[in-house]
């Protein structure tokens, strides 16, 4: 460390430009450290992209922001105001809901009032009534968990229970239910108990087995509301890595680390390429699995405990999309009307929980999701959409697991039959098909197995498993979807900013 006027400034390697590691670097840069991030592959933004295929931009990774504030604090006290460089604008409706009855129910943007009339008017007051005690229950639940668990280290189950209000708290968030068994106290309605259990996948689980605490994923959706970006939420690795330029954080593409360096318990550096490089702090964007079982020593005893938390937890899902350039103009007659985020439930949900993670194969009749964005700025010309569409899969495990370098096409052109099926005259209009599999997630961005979320929320003690942000090998610090608290967008930014504070306050 060197002092810069009156001030200590630290040397900082950043491993991994994904959102969590430049949010991270963001911060620390304009706290006046010297920031390097090293990026395995030729870009930045990891897993968070825009892509181009012909006359189509399609998000191949996250296609819905929730919780904005997260990244309008980062930009508003790393420089200007986030206001200034991105449109983030509210989609309304938030979501469609299609089940394979026909049933459909909507669910308008920022208004539980409007969300629960929209259900009376589909499934009657009973069920509206009942979405509302839910979203009480979960408002509850996040106004008690949200500084604790979510915007805090999670050092151990031990300094919760020290703290006041701790069995009250306890009684709120019920850790010990699951989320279905939670659902259930409130409702018998197969619609509304479908749609909570949806938002389990929004951190890779299973509503079966995650704690009923994820209940508060649909609070932060309905109050704080359902967002696109002007251009794909893409858009956001772009400025983050714009705003980490502005603040003098170096970069350097194609650089894998292949070794976290150490000394007397004390982490000092990276290599890569061979070239040993020191730093006063390590910031590992990388995933957890990686940063303790490949990048340290396996005999090294200061990580034990953090190799140990990471076998006990269970992976988070992997994802199987499709990236569909549609043309209108191919078609006569209706063209379907899409909502900017369209949900097709199967008959049977469960079967799909089963497959993805007991079966571990593709899911036979998965749960569709289409992201149609209204924006013209993701499209060249009249009469074009560009669907991003995701489907819940299986990790690439090829020996225990599903190979997803098998097949893949084949179940592309299924998924496409499905659409077509629905009624969505997708192969009519195609103009422009890529799929992206959890093998392509692992080789483009070293996400192992290709799960998106890193480890899942299934089990009661499910966080606790999750990498710590700050490591027992001193100086090491962990950020990003696979270290607390989790993964998902709105979650990684609240890691980096818990990283930086931890890091401000180790100088
Ligand atoms: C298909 C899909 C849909 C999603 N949908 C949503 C959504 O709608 N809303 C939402 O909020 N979230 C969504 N997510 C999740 C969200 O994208 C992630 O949680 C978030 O982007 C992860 O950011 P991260 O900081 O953990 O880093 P990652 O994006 O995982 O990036 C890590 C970076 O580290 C680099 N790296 C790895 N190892 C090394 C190494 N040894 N040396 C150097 N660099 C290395 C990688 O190349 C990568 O660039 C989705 C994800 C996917 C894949």
């Amino acid at each position: 460390m060197a002092w810069s006027g009156n001030f200590l400034m630290a040397k900082i390697i950043v491993i991994g430009a994904g959102i969590g590691g430049m949010s991270s670097a963001a911060r620390l840069a304009k706290a006046g450290h010297e920031v390097t991030v090293f990026e395995g592959s030729e870009r930045t933004g990891g897993k968070c992209q825009t892509k181009w295929v012909g006359d189509y931009a399609f998000d191949t990774g996250p296609s819905l922001l929730t919780l904005p504030a997260v990244y309008r604090d980062l930009f508003l006290k790393t420089g200007k105001r986030v206001e200034h460089i991105l449109n983030i604008e509210p989609v309304d409706p938030a979501f469609e809901y299609n089940f394979a009855d026909g049933t459909q129910i909507t669910f308008p943007n920022l208004s539980l009032k409007a969300i629960c009339d929209s259900i009376e008017s589909v499934l009657g007051k009973k069920a509206a009534d009942q979405w509302h005690n839910l979203m009480q229950r979960a408002e509850h639940m996040w106004d008690v968990s949200r500084g604790p668990f979510v915007e805090s280290e999670l050092k151990s189950i031990g300094s919760l229970v020290r703290r006041k209000g701790f069995l009250s708290d306890l009684k709120t968030i019920s850790p010990l239910t699951s989320l279905r068994k939670l659902t259930a106290k409130y409702t018998d309605d197969p619609y509304l108990s479908k749609i909570v259990d949806r938002y389990a996948t929004y951190s890779g689980s299973d509503p079966r087995k995650v704690p009923g605490v994820l209940l508060t994923i649909a609070f932060v959706e309905s109050s704080f509301g359902a967002w696109h970006i002007k251009g794909g939420i893409g858009q956001l690795s772009v400025a983050l890595e714009n705003r980490c330029h502005d603040l003098g954080v170096k970069f350097e593409l194609n650089s894998p680390v292949t070794k976290i360096t150490y000394q007397n318990s004390l982490a000092t550096g990276v290599e890569v390429s061979g070239k040993s490089i020191s730093a006063d702090f390590i910031v590992a964007n990388a995933d957890a699995e990686l940063v303790y079982n490949k990048l340290l020593p396996s005999d090294l005893n200061q990580v034990k405990s953090e190799r140990r938390k990471l076998a006990k937890a269970t992976k988070s899902l992997a994802g199987f999309s499709l990236l569909l350039g549609l043309d209108n103009s191919k078609i006569k007659g209706d063209v379907p009307k899409m909502a900017h985020h369209s949900i097709c439930f199967p008959e049977d949900y469960d079967a799909e929980f089963d497959d993805i993670f007991v079966k571990k194969i593709p899911v036979d009749d998965p749960t569709i999701y289409i992201c149609a964005p209204k924006d013209p700025t993701m499209v060249k010309g009249e009469n074009k959409e560009a669907w991003s569409v995701l489907i819940n899969a299986p990790r690439h495990e090829p020996g225990t697991g599903w190979d997803w370098n098998q097949g893949s096409a084949l179940y592309a052109a299924k998924i496409i039959a499905k659409l077509d099926a629905l009624g969505l005259r997708v192969s009519e209009r195609l103009d422009v098909v890529e799929f992206q599999t959890p093998a392509d997630l692992e080789s483009s961005v070293s996400a192992p197995g290709g799960s998106i979320y890193g480890t899942s929320s299934n089990g009661a003690r499910s966080a606790f498993l999750r990498a710590s942000n700050t490591s027992p090998l001193k100086n090491l610090y962990c950020v990003g979807g696979s270290a607390h608290p989790g993964g998902g967008l709105p979650l990684v930014g609240i890691s980096a900013e818990i990283v930086a504070d931890a890091i401000g306050r180790a100088k």
